[in-house]
């Protein structure tokens, strides 16, 4: 399958990694919107958080036991972050291949889903 991301699983992409383990990898978005903006995904591929069975969903409470860990690691648990997930088209989602954004490192804007 020609997916950006399982190629960087596999290495065949570079990136910065920000951690690693056997189910999980971490690297910096190569087009940060913020001090800190880490991509954490699945090493096996999904589509999007909406192609996860529910047999398979325990990855996504690994991914945010990983962030928190990468959080503290980096030091901006305390200060605080945002996790965003793109699904699909209307998500906004480019990279069909679930991941997890991480910002942090300042006061974040606002997101649609605050404005009133
Ligand atoms: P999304 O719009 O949620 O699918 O986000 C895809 C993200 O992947 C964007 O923030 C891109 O900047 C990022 N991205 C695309 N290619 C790479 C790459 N080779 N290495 C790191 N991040 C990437
Ligand atoms: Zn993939």
């Amino acid at each position: 399958m020609d997916c950006l991301f399982c190629k960087i699983v596999k290495g065949e992409i570079p990136c910065t990694k920000v951690y690693e383990d056997d189910k999980v990898l971490a690297f910096n978005d190569i087009n940060p919107v913020a001090p800190y903006h880490i991509l954490v995904i699945p090493k096996q591929h999904f589509d999007s958080i909406a192609d996860v069975s529910d047999k398979d969903m325990e990855i996504v409470a690994h991914i945010h036991s990983v962030i928190n860990k990468i959080a503290i690691d980096k030091g901006f648990s305390d200060a605080g972050f945002r996790i965003i997930n793109n699904c699909r088209e209307d998500g906004g989602q480019e990279v069909k291949h679930l991941h997890y954004h991480v910002l942090a490192g300042k006061k974040l804007p606002l997101y649609e889903a605050e404005k009133k």
